[in-house]
Formats: structure tokens, C-alpha cells, sequence
């Protein structure tokens, strides 16, 4: 870590043209972490630009700094994204390591000649950055943008590194990835982390509503539907899942977004320790696997949805319909039988 502080020190020390970029369908963390990491590079002089692949949720879009992200996907921001990444001295990837998570935008990051650094706290990371601040056992990339500004800065305290707006999107993140401090990710340096950044402060309660009571009626409503008529539990593989088409989707009106988090209330059910929800949407069948525990959904996202992740948080993609995702999942609950059963 001390060396890449000091070559990123010597880089940083001259004007650099910074494209950051996060995953596609970006949470708090990503978005949270990529802002609080532009906001200070843009402090030290330099040019930045936030990229998104995608869209994001409505309830992020107060985070500071947001109202300039560009978005690849959008064919009026597409051109510029490409420039701006053509022109880069530094392209910063937040909160993933393989560059797929990007979509259509992985190919142009991939060639672009621009040296990369990656900010990020998932497993197994593809080594294609030449400087890598990468921690699995942080809770957040959010933590570890606060970390790494903090040992840029010599370990001021936060106060005098940060102000208010890169706190909170920073807070944003570590809260989400967290659960609100509930995961089995929190350790000491989250709160450490946390108690620093609000001497800057920030209003910690007002971030919490602005992320979490802030949704349309439409997706509270979307909510009890999927809860009163589609979650699924299985008791004998202590397993809930929840299964949505694109025609649901379409009735409830969902953006992309709206169906975050859903998937985390089938690990309320007593007993249950793995969730999995699976999206149907433009031709593919997205998955997201939650899990309590020993049991890692990670590696049964990897092993069978071309996916990753997390041990307790993870993801995948399916290319077949979506009932022969869901039998295929199914089909391999025995395997995993014991192990779920064995779960403290
Ligand atoms: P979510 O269910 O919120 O989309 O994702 C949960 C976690 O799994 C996140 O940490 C995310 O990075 C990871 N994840 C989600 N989808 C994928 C995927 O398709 N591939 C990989 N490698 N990770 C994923
Ligand atoms: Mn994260």
C-alpha cells in the first residue's frame, strides 16, 4: 500500500484528465464511493468525470456531484463518455474487478490506453489495473476511498480533509454495503471510519432517509406485490426466492433500480439463510443470491450463473428463459442441501 501511495502521490502531483468508473446498474457504494473519490481529486486540480454503464436508482440522485455523472448507456452522453475516456491520463474503476460489470463500456475501458486504478473490495479481481487499493475484508469501496484519502493526506482528521457533500456520499456507501451496520462485514474500522468522517458533520439520519424513505408509492406498492404473491420459501433447503418477468416489471411500471434490496427480505423469513431473486429483463435473466453465514453464495453464483461477488452478497446472469433458470436452480438446491442445513 505505501508504495502505491507514494507513485500515486508523484502521479497526482501534476494535472491529470481522470475518468472514474463503477459498475453497471451502480448502488450507493459505487456511486457514493465514485463521487467521493472525484470530489477530491477535483479539489487537487485535476479534470474528472464520472461514468456510469448504466442508468441508476432515483433515490441516489441527490448524492453530490451526480448531476454532471455521465451515463454510457445514453446515446446523448455515449460520444462524450468516449472522448472523455480517449483523453484520459487515469481511468479509476470503483467497486468491481471484471471489467464486464462494465457492459458495452468494458471494451472501451479495456483499450484504452490510459494507466487504471482500482478501488474495490470484491473477490478475485481480474488484473488489469496497474495500481490496484483493493481489500476484500473492507466493507465497502466507500471505506476504502476514505481510507486511501486519509493516507494521501497523512492521516489528518477527517474535518480537515473532507467537507460535507464527499462525506455523505462516502457514508452512503459504507450504510448500504453494510445493511446499516447489520452485515457480517462491519468490523471496527467501519465505525472508525464512520466516526471521522462525521466530525465533519454531516447529517447521518438525513442520508438514511434520503436513500431508504425516499421511493415512489409505486415501489412500496411493487414491494407488497411481490411479497404477498411471488416470494417462494423452501423449507428444507432453509431457501426463499422470488421470481419477476418482464410483464411484472412492466405492470408496476419498475425502473432499474426499483427492484433493489427486494431480494433481501426473504432472509426475514425465519430459518432462511440463502435468498435469491430472479429479473427477467431485455432478453436475459439477472440474479441476485443473498445469503447469512457460512453458506457463500458467491461461489454458487460463480459455479452456475456466471457470476460473483460476495460471500453473503452476490450475482449472476442467465441466458436461458426464465423458468429454466429458476429449475436449474432448483435442481441444484440438494447439492447444497447439507451445507445450508449446517448454517449457524
Ligand atoms: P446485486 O444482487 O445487488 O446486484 O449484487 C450483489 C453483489 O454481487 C454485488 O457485490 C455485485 O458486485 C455482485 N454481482 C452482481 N451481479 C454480478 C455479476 O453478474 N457478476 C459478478 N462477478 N458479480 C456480480
Ligand atoms: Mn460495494
Amino acid at each position: 500500500m505505501n508504495q502505491i501511495i507514494e507513485e500515486l502521490r508523484s502521479f497526482l502531483s501534476q494535472p491529470q484528465k481522470i475518468v472514474i468508473t463503477t459498475h453497471r446498474d451502480p448502488d450507493a457504494d459505487a456511486l457514493g464511493s465514485s463521487l467521493g473519490w472525484a470530489s477530491y481529486l477535483l479539489k487537487k486540480g485535476h479534470e474528472v468525470t464520472v461514468i456510469s454503464p448504466t442508468d441508476y436508482a432515483a433515490n441516489l440522485r441527490w448524492l453530490s456531484g451526480m448531476e454532471h455523472v455521465l451515463v454510457y448507456e445514453k446515446a446523448s452522453d455515449q460520444g462524450k463518455c468516449k472522448k472523455k475516456i480517449e483523453q484520459a491520463t487515469l481511468i479509476c474503476c470503483l467497486d468491481f474487478s471484471a471489467l464486464s460489470r462494465l457492459k458495452d463500456l468494458g471494451k472501451v475501458v479495456q483499450d484504452a490506453a490510459a494507466p487504471k486504478m482500482m478501488i474495490d473490495h470484491h473477490l478475485e479481481p481480474e488484473h488489469f489495473a496497474k495500481w490496484m487499493v483493493w481489500d476484500t475484508t473492507a466493507a465497502a469501496t466507500a471505506q476504502l476511498v476514505y481510507e486511501l484519502v486519509k493516507e494521501m493526506e497523512g492521516g489528518l482528521p477527517a474535518d480537515q480533509i473532507f467537507d460535507i457533500p464527499m462525506a455523505e456520499c462516502l457514508y452512503a456507501g459504507i450504510m448500504t454495503d453494510t445493511g446499516s451496520f447489520r452485515h457480517g462485514n462491519v468490523t471496527p474500522a467501519v465505525h472508525l471510519a464512520v466516526a471521522d468522517l462525521m466530525r465533519t458533520g454531516f447529517d447521518s439520519s438525513r442520508v438514511h432517509r434520503l436513500i431508504y424513505d425516499n421511493a415512489p408509492l409505486s415501489r412500496l406498492q411493487f414491494l407488497g406485490y411481490v411479497l404477498c404473491n411471488k416470494l417462494t420459501v423452501l423449507p428444507e433447503y432453509r431457501t426463499a426466492y422470488m421470481v419477476l418477468t418482464e410483464a411484472e416489471l412492466q405492470k408496476f411500471n419498475s425502473a432499474s433500480g426499483e427492484t433493489e434490496g427486494i431480494v433481501n427480505y426473504g432472509l426475514q423469513v425465519e430459518n432462511v439463510v440463502m435468498s435469491a431473486m430472479f429479473i427477467e429483463r431485455k432478453g436475459e435473466v439477472k440474479i441476485s443470491f443473498r445469503s447469512v453465514g457460512s453458506f457463500s453464495v458467491r461461489d454458487l453464483a460463480s459455479t452456475h450463473f456466471s457470476g460473483g461477488g460476495h460471500k453473503n452478497a452476490s450475482g449472476g446472469r442467465s441466458e436461458q428463459s426464465v423458468n429454466e433458470t429458476v429449475t436449474r436452480f432448483l435442481s441444484i438446491l440438494p447439492s447444497y442441501q447439507e451445507e445450508l442445513l449446517s448454517v449457524d
